[in-house]
């Protein structure tokens, strides 16, 4: 799960990582009061979304003048601003962070996150604040340093003084190397105390005045984790989240909408991923990613079905299932169920393997409904492939 810049702020704090003055709001009025209250001589107003790349996008406002706040506020609000992160269709802004604006002398990256290939949490710092830190490691990898932190033993001081010197801060500004060094205690214990899956302050300022604050935030968390942190997931805005990912959330089922035009419903992830690796051999593109789960039931199975038909790029349905502990003649059910329901109109094959299989198929077939079944996975994606948006015939 991911979560607002502000949010992020909030969390810093708790944790003694210095941030700015700010406050999120809603409207123009509120933002104009706050500014009042803040009485800063810099002000900063930054629009809220689950994405990076606002300051490009306009989406970063800096002003000397209280009084061109709300004025900035009003501009920022309800655009839908496009980032490099956002893709094309962009995210709406519904909230600003308005903040005390920071001297800037110099910014610097720091991110932690677990590394796939050791398993433990790293940090990754660079003098190259700022900019795309994807960017950095492609043009100039040896300007991006990685300090591995093993959990069983936790963030030494050493940790801290190696990434302090890489960085060359003695050099650059002496008076925040000690500050540095509990930021990264801090933010290791961030990090491990909420299940963090990646913390990143990119840009990590030294002010003109000598300070180290973050001034920008971003921080997710292992969803499996969520369960243990209330305070994280009273910061989830649905807002930011696909709407059929939230309404299959609801049902348990897990489901990733993608960008092809063949709906798929599977129980099992790995079956799932051979799944739509099937239908792109046979020549068409998964429209999602849906594991209905090994213990599928009727209701959770027609649960699915809807939700694929509300993706209006769908153009045929390929359910796949083996029936292991989940019970073919329950899926059938479900899919028949299902399909009077909505009043199917598109081409459905709906292949069936294991326990139950052969009572599923008879179900399906007596059912009176248009729906194709088959007991080849093979045979059954390339099916699909070709029926896909033609009409079916009742
Ligand atoms: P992002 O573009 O979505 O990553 O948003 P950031 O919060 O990183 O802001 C983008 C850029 O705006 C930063 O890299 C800074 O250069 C600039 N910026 C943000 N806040 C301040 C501030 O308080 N003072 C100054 N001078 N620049 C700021
Ligand atoms: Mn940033």
């Amino acid at each position: 799960m991911n979560i607002h810049e502000f949010q992020a702020k909030e969390l810093f704090a708790q944790f003694d990582i210095p941030v700015p003055r700010g406050k999120a709001m809603k409207t123009p009025r509120a933002a104009e009061k706050w500014a009042a209250v803040l009485d800063a001589p810099v002000f900063v107003v930054k629009a809220q979304i689950h994405a990076g790349g606002r300051g490009k996008a306009g989406g970063v406002k800096i002003t000397r003048n209280r009084a061109d706040v709300p004025a900035l506020a009003r501009e920022i609000l309800g655009k839908v601003l496009v980032t490099h992160q956002t893709g094309p269709k962009g995210r709406k802004v519904r909230r600003l962070l308005i903040e005390e604006g920071a001297e800037i002398a110099k910014e610097l990256y720091l991110g932690l996150l677990v590394d796939r290939d050791t398993g433990f949490p790293t940090f990754i710092a660079s003098t190259e604040g700022g900019m795309d830190i994807e960017d950095v490691a492609a043009q100039t990898p040896e300007k991006v340093l990685r300090e591995a932190i093993d959990p069983a033993v936790g963030f030494q001081p050493h940790h801290g003084r190696n990434l302090a010197f890489a960085l060359e801060l003695p050099a650059m500004d002496n008076a925040v190397v000690k500050p540095f060094l509990s930021m990264l205690d801090n933010l290791y214990r961030l990090f491990m105390e909420k299940n963090a899956s990646l913390v990143e302050i990119n840009p990590l300022v030294i002010t003109t005045d000598h300070r180290l604050i973050a001034l920008d935030g971003k921080v997710s968390f292992d969803d499996n984790a969520l369960c243990k942190h209330p305070d994280v997931q009273a910061f989830r805005d649905l807002h930011e989240e696909e709407p059929l990912e939230i309404e299959a959330g609801r049902h348990n089922l897990n489901y990733v909408k993608l960008d092809g035009d063949i709906g798929c419903m599977v129980n099992g992830a790995g079956l799932a991923m051979a799944t739509m690796d099937v239908i792109k051999l046979a020549g068409a593109e998964p429209a999602n990613f849906l594991d209905v789960g090994g213990g599928a039931t009727k209701e959770t199975v027609a649960a699915g079905f809807r939700i694929l038909l509300k993706d209006k790029k769908v153009k045929g349905i390929f359910v796949n299932i083996f029936g292991g502990i989940v019970r073919c003649e329950r899926i059938a059910h479900g899919v028949i169920e299902a399909s009077k329901e909505v009043g199917m109109t598109l081409p459905v094959v709906v292949r069936l393997q294991g326990t139950n299989a052969e009572e599923g198929r008879k179900l399906l077939a007596e059912s009176g409904l248009k729906i194709d079944v088959a007991t080849d996975l093979w045979e059954a994606a390339q099916k699909i492939v070709a029926m896909k948006g033609k009409r079916r015939k009742r």
